[in-house]
């Protein structure tokens, strides 16, 4: 495997930066049903200290519903950060918790439930790399940004694919409900929705399918993980796209816990951290 030469590649660039959001952001389909189970992470440190006003649905326990599915921000692993979830936001989430003196809980669902899950009280919030866009922003409220990416294109080595245009006569695969489906609609192009985001990819291996468009930092993980893929890049067709944490719309008090959190994270540099760690992680053989 071509481990690693791509690293350099991936742009790790957090937050704070450009504030745009993304064209072709347009918004989400809540429309999937929850699947799922829920666990609590056990060595946090007692519950209540610090959680102030928070009201959560289960006392002293923050419970973040996410999708894991997308590394390297959630991803299911044999010895996860909380139970067998691991991640940059899987991370970010038990730091959250720890540092109001809670715990924290993970309730893994379909992507698109997500917010249907917040509104319903299911969960207290939605950490899941989930890009801002107005149509999100309908029905829920976000925390600031912490991570800023873009969309790309996974295509074959030896495709001719070198701009968003020259997917116009190909077959494009996208998953279900993410940014990079809205972008392709935005475009104008037909295209195969899959659940998961190796399922696009397996079809893309298997010839079946000519390219797939998905988030930057998860398309490198891809793209380590399967022989003769690559990248393509363009700016012009992708705009930059931020990722931060949902609550329920109205949820001021979650909202400022969780923002003082983000944004001491940020300064001192943690998440950045976090992503170089979680990028080498997925990169090394
Ligand atoms: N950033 C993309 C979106 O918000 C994909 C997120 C994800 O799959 N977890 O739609």
């Amino acid at each position: 495997m071509r481990k690693g030469t791509k690293t350099a590649a991936l742009v790790l660039a957090m937050s704070m930066a450009v504030s745009m959001l993304t064209a072709c952001g347009s918004g989400a389909d809540n429309a999937a049903e929850t699947v799922g189970t829920e666990t609590v992470d056990t060595d946090a440190t007692d519950a209540g200290a610090a959680s102030g006003a928070v009201v959560t649905k289960t006392e002293g326990v923050l419970t973040f519903g996410t999708n894991a599915e997308f590394p390297p921000f959630e991803f299911i692993a044999s010895s996860g950060v909380i139970d067998q979830y691991d991640g940059i936001d899987i991370a970010i989430a038990k730091q959250i918790a720890e540092e109001n003196g809670m715990k924290a809980a993970i309730e893994n669902m379909e992507f698109d439930s997500l917010l249907i899950a917040l509104e319903n009280g299911q969960i207290d919030a939605a950490i899941a790399g989930m890009t801002v866009t107005e149509k999100r922003k309908e029905s829920a409220d976000f925390s600031i940004p912490y991570y800023t990416a873009t969309q790309v294109m996974i295509v074959k080595e030896d495709s001719d694919i070198a701009a968003a245009a020259d997917m116009a006569d190909r077959k494009i695969c996208v998953v279900q409900g993410y940014t990079g489906e809205i972008c392709v609609q935005d475009l104008g192009y037909p295209y195969e929705a899959f659940k998961k985001g190796t399922e696009a990819i397996m079809e893309l291996v298997n010839g079946k399918c000519d390219v797939v468009v998905i988030d930057s930092a998860t398309a490198q993980k891809y793209v380590n993980d399967n022989e003769g893929l690559k990248i393509v890049e363009d700016a012009s067709a992708f705009e930059s796209e931020e990722y931060a944490i949902a609550v329920k719309k109205g949820n001021t008090e979650l909202l400022d816990m969780l923002n003082k959190v983000i944004e001491a994270k940020l300064a001192d540099g943690t998440i950045s951290e976090l992503g170089a760690q979680y990028t080498e992680a997925v990169t090394a053989e």
